[in-house]
């Protein structure tokens, strides 16, 4: 038995020390002001145990690791008809490049970047009779945890100066690849990645992909089959342009956020998530990457 908790902390400190920290997201304004000396990390093992370090218990915008869950409930509410409309290859290119998308007609790369983000949230609009309570309430559900909210002064925030992912709406739209009005996606998936939980929050909401987790896999209405194709999605394309290096230096499928949080699995053992709101050139936390990095390297714990 490692002792995962000395492990964290070993991490932690080093975190904290560290005098390169990146650079916080200011192109959400809202997201600006948060300080990047906070470092949180937690540990969920597949036997249930809890280890955290830092600022983990603090709430932080989540952003992008929320495209995992709205895709995870867009398959468990139309199934395989998600992959008429997104496909499944990584983009090579940031999260928010519109280039390829016009080349490929308007069917994104993956539901990772933001237009086939944007894509899955125009499938939970039309499918969901509720769809911001009803998300929230399936985030709430999978985390077992009601204090989880949106940020309405973020999703805001990020409306008045979204203008990019206004450009890949509108994109999607001319080629038919969305049912509704361009501003209903957008306001819905502007408040899904405004969502703000912490470290530990984050672990617990995605158990369900782990391969025991089974009984939230009820909850989340997924089968084992679409959970595994789920992480093999988060293995390729979850760090954008840097899944590659992602896979290289950590050795694990996961998904980051521009808020700094990157919650990563290894299916048989354990959920990890860090939060460290500095960013590198890629969009990716510098920190938590490299404290994830640390951490397969020191437990021998990766899928590799
Ligand atoms: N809400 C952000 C955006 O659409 C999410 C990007 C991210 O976390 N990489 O730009």
């Amino acid at each position: 038995m490692q002792n995962f908790k000395a492990i964290l902390d070993d991490i932690c400190e080093t975190a904290k020390n560290a005098k390169e920290k990146g650079t916080v997201a200011s192109y959400i304004p809202e997201l600006a002001a948060v300080d990047k000396n906070n470092f949180g990390i937690h540990l969920r093992t597949l036997d249930g145990l809890d280890y955290g370090a830092g600022n983990f218990e603090t709430p932080f915008s989540i952003q992008s690791i929320s495209k995992v869950l709205a895709l995870s409930k867009a398959m468990a509410l139309i199934g395989e008809s998600v992959w008429k409309r997104v496909d499944v290859e990584p983009s090579g290119h940031p999260f928010n490049q519109l280039a390829l998308l016009e080349i490929e007609n308007g069917i994104p790369r993956n539901p990772l970047i933001n237009s086939g983000a944007i894509v899955i949230a125009d499938i939970l609009l039309s499918h969901l009779k509720n769809p911001k309570e009803d998300f929230l309430n399936y985030v709430r559900e999978l985390a077992n945890d009601t204090n989880i909210n949106y940020n309405t002064a973020v999703a805001n925030s990020e409306k008045n100066t979204g203008f990019k992912n206004y450009a890949a709406a509108n994109l999607l739209k001319s080629f038919n690849n969305l049912e509704n009005p361009v501003d209903a996606v957008l306001d819905f998936y502007f408040h899904q990645c405004s969502i703000e939980m912490s470290c530990s929050q984050v672990s617990k909401a995605f158990f369900f992909l782990s391969n025991k987790g089974g009984d939230l896999k009820k909850i989340a209405q997924l089968t084992e089959s679409q959970a595994k194709r789920i992480n093999a999605i988060m293995l390729t394309c979850g760090f954008y342009d840097e899944a590659g290096e992602f896979a290289f230096e950590v050795g694990l499928p996961g998904k980051s956020g521009v808020g700094g949080g990157i919650v990563a699995l290894l299916p048989d053992h354990y959920i990890i998530t860090t939060w460290s709101p500095g960013l590198n050139k890629k969009g990716n936390s510098l920190l938590g990457m490299l404290a994830l990095e640390q951490f397969t390297t020191k437990t021998k714990l990766s899928i590799f």
